[in-house]
């Protein structure tokens, strides 16, 4: 059975604008009610970036969600490692700042994972990598969830779109770092003034000063990351020790777990827009390496992934693995398959 993705193409006669009302007619879940507390997640771009989803497109996602009487609110996770994302206040400041304010928008910016990426709901997986995952609490909370992606290359897992949205983009902090990494957290020692900030904020009594400078205690520490976002020095770092392969996969079942209980009440979206080289944490452009292809609206991420990377991909040529080599990008596709997150086999209707 093939699963069914919706095009606007990028083409001068097409109004993109306009032809959002037309993907989320073809595409709004019968199951989402009157009055459902809506989770629209996006990426709100780092400080500096500009390739995130314009606003004026996520406005319009928001006025149709109100005309169908549910209540919309927009999302993300804070960030793992320390920047504008990195902490709610401003978190919601850079948002604003990128055209993401209530005045804009016409519905609030609600940060999933509370003030410091602390808050979570724990989910039953039952996959391999994973028995529970940590998704932020207010996407866990959320009647419904309308995802929206900057589709682009990724320095990390070769392409990022609806499946690392859903999969790393809506994992708290902790869920964060267990996909990255297998270990705790490490202090860059020769840095360390031992000002005593993270001992003072670790829940866990995890770190402790020793020679003169901090030191996390492995065999206690939980992993909730804390450390690296109050660090005034920013000399605690994650320890990107994790495969490309493996990280896929464990996004894929955290993506998951995201889903579960949403059945009948979730959609997607991969704006193939400026599609960049690198995600949007980063704080600067880089040129795009297609030309606009359009606007994608599906039920299934999976599929709308596969269709996101076959169209970037349509002239022959890998342009994922031309920049990133060494990075299989078809293992979060595969996996995501595998264990029932969506379908690699797709019918593209064009609208
Ligand atoms: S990750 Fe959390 S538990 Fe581990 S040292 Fe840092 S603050 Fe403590
Ligand atoms: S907060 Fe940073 S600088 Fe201060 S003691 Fe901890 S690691 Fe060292």
């Amino acid at each position: 059975m093939k699963s069914k993705v919706y095009i606007a193409r990028a083409r001068e006669e097409n109004d993109l604008l306009s032809a959002i009302d037309t993907l989320l007619e073809r595409v709004w879940p019968d199951g989402i009610s009157s009055n459902d507390l809506t989770a629209i997640k996006l990426h709100f771009g780092e400080k500096g970036n500009k390739s995130f989803i314009e606003p004026r497109y996520v406005r319009k996602v928001v006025e149709w969600s109100k005309a169908k009487g549910v209540v919309p609110f927009l999302t993300d996770t804070n960030t793992l490692y320390r920047g504008w994302r990195c902490v709610t206040p401003s978190h919601i400041a850079i948002a604003a700042e990128h055209g993401f304010g209530f005045d804009e928008m016409g519905a609030p910016v609600v940060i999933a994972d509370g003030l410091r990426g602390e808050s979570c709901r724990e989910i039953v997986v039952d996959r391999n990598f994973y028995k529970t995952v940590k998704v932020g609490f207010e996407v866990a909370a959320a009647d419904g969830l309308i995802v929206l992606t900057h589709f682009k290359a990724h320095e990390l897992t070769g392409f990022g779109g609806s499946i690392k949205n859903i999969g790393m983009g809506c994992a708290s902090r902790e869920g964060k770092l267990s996909q990255h990494s297998t270990g705790s957290p490490r202090v860059n020692r020769e840095k360390c003034t031992a000002c005593g900030v993270c001992i003072e904020n670790c829940a866990f009594r995890a770190i402790e000063l020793s020679d003169g400078r901090a030191l996390i205690r492995p065999e206690v520490c939980s992993g909730c990351s804390q450390c690296i976002v109050v660090c005034p020095e920013g000399v605690i770092h994650v320890q990107w020790n994790e495969s490309t392969a493996r990280v896929q996969k464990k996004m894929a079942e955290y993506g998951l777990g995201t889903l579960k209980g949403k059945e009948g009440k979730y959609l997607f979206m991969n704006f193939l827009l400026k599609i960049t080289p690198v995600c949007d944490c980063f704080g600067h452009d880089r040129p795009p390496i297609a030309e606009d292809i359009g606007i994608l609206a599906s039920n299934d991420p999976v599929a709308i992934d596969q269709v996101s990377v076959d169209l970037v991909n349509s002239g022959g040529e890998d342009r994922f693995r031309d920049i990133y080599p060494q990075i299989d990008w078809s293992v979060q596709l595969d996996y995501g398959e595998e264990i029932g997150l969506g379908r690699r086999t797709y019918e593209l209707i064009d609208v």
